[in-house]
Order: structure tokens, then C-alpha cells, then sequence
């Protein structure tokens, strides 16, 4: 099969290019698995829920290595669940009624620009509404990432702590809480991704009830207490080692997703 060329940002005016990779792929696709579209048309059975950014580097079935159907996807600038947002609530609602989804995974990355934006003194645009909330988390607490010197590391930081906003507003939200208290298994998931070397990691323990949800410390004691994120892969190294206690947030709550 040939190769097909690169997209490029010079490509004009029509794409073809694009048409013609899909064409590729969706041939490559067939070759490897000859009934691969025939049950995609039939239906969509994701067993999990990504919310993350809309930044075009980390797409949800590139780094989970899912194929279509694996995953059902929610995207926006920074990743964020606004209680007032028609469009997460649509999708959250449908994956969880419609689809049976339980495990929703919030994923934000370091370096994001959006949270950039959210902790410059830039203002005035659409976005700058959007990321309101943000903006407001980190002027409560300026003094706390002002002791944070280098300025990357303070955004990574802002990063991590978004995330877990989001985590704890989408555990307030009346569709989660409605979904517990009739005994669907539902699981939030708080992960970002590191662009240097393409892994994810587990910022905090999943959410899995109210019961949980009223036990999470408040996302301005996160910030004030900070506590050193427990990768996934830490977790099971920690696990695969007898006479180490795994740390007792993660006892007894075990929800693998591949089990
Ligand atoms: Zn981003």
C-alpha cells in the first residue's frame, strides 16, 4: 500500500489528502478486521467516558490505544465541567443512561495553554469567560503558586489542580449523584497526560459514591496541602510488593477498568 503524504499546512485549497488517508486507513482497517465496520454500524458500546481538552496533541483513542466505539469523548478548551454547560451534561447523561458507561475520566494535560490563559492577565476574550472559573481558583490562592518560581512548573501545577475541580464538580452534578443513589457503578477518574513522554498519570483516588465524593478534602485545601500525585503505575508497583501497604485511599476500591 502506498505511503500518503503528510498533511500540510500549505495544502490548498481542497483536502484531498485527508479524504485520501481515510480512504487508507478505513482499507488497512478492513484488511485487519473484515467485520470491524459492519458492528460499528450496528452500534457503540464504550465502557468509558473522557472529558479532556480540545488541545489536538492528546486525543483519547490515541493514548488509551482504544479503537472507535472504546470510548465515548467530550472535548473542550482545558477540560472543564461547567455545571451551567448544556453540551458535558448532554454527554454525560447519555453516556450514563444510554450507554451504561461507568467510568468517566477527566483528563487534563501539562503545559496546557488554556490554563496558560486562565492564570495570565490577559482578559477581554470569549475564552477568558470560559476559563473564569480557573482564573478565580488561582487568585484566591496567588500566593500559593507565587511560591512556586519557575512559571512552567506553576502552570503544570495549576494543571493538576484543575483536574480535580473538575472531579468535584462532576461528583455534584445531579446526573452523577442520581446515578448513585440507584446503584449504577459509576467511577470518576482524575488523570493528565505528560506531553514529553506520552504516559498518563493518576492525580487522585477514584470517586465512586456520594460517600467519597463528601469525603474528597476541598479542592483550596489541595492547593494549600499539596500531596505528591500517585501515578498508576506506582500504584501497581507498590501493589506487586509484599509487606507494602498500598496508601489506604486506594484500599478496597479497586475498579480496574480491564478486569
Ligand atoms: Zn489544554
Amino acid at each position: 500500500m502506498g505511503k500518503v503524504a503528510p498533511p500540510s499546512k500549505h495544502d490548498q485549497p481542497g483536502l484531498d489528502h485527508l479524504l485520501d488517508r481515510n480512504v487508507t486507513w478505513a482499507h488497512q482497517k478492513t484488511l485487519d478486521d473484515p467485520h470491524f465496520f459492519r458492528r460499528m454500524a450496528e452500534q457503540q458500546t464504550p465502557r468509558y467516558l473522557w472529558i479532556g481538552c480540545s488541545d489536538s496533541r492528546v486525543t483519547a483513542n490515541d493514548v488509551l490505544r482504544l479503537d472507535p466505539g472504546e470510548v465515548f469523548v467530550h472535548r473542550n478548551i482545558a477540560n472543564l465541567v461547567h455545571t451551567s454547560d448544556l453540551n458535558v451534561l448532554a454527554v454525560l447523561e447519555f453516556a450514563i443512561e444510554e450507554l451504561k458507561i461507568e467510568h468517566v475520566i477527566v483528563c487534563g494535560h501539562y503545559g496546557c495553554s488554556g490554563i496558560r490563559r486562565a492564570i495570565s492577565d490577559e482578559r477581554g476574550a470569549l475564552v477568558d469567560h470560559w476559563l473564569q472559573p480557573v482564573s478565580m481558583l488561582y487568585r484566591k490562592h496567588r500566593a500559593t503558586f507565587d511560591a512556586i518560581g519557575n512559571h512552567d512548573r506553576r502552570i503544570d501545577r495549576m494543571c493538576e489542580i484543575n483536574v480535580e475541580m473538575q472531579v468535584r464538580r462532576l461528583a455534584a452534578t445531579p446526573i452523577i449523584e442520581k446515578a448513585w443513589s440507584k446503584g449504577h457503578s459509576l467511577h470518576i477518574h482524575g488523570w493528565i497526560y505528560a506531553m514529553h513522554d506520552g504516559l498518563l498519570h493518576e492525580l487522585v483516588p477514584h470517586v465512586s459514591s456520594i460517600d467519597d465524593r463528601d469525603r474528597l478534602v476541598t479542592i483550596d485545601q489541595r492547593i494549600v496541602e499539596p500531596a505528591e500525585p500517585l501515578s498508576a503505575v506506582r500504584r501497581q508497583a507498590l501493589a506487586a510488593f509484599a509487606g507494602l501497604e498500598v496508601p489506604p485511599a486506594y484500599n478496597g476500591k479497586c475498579c480496574d477498568p480491564s478486569a
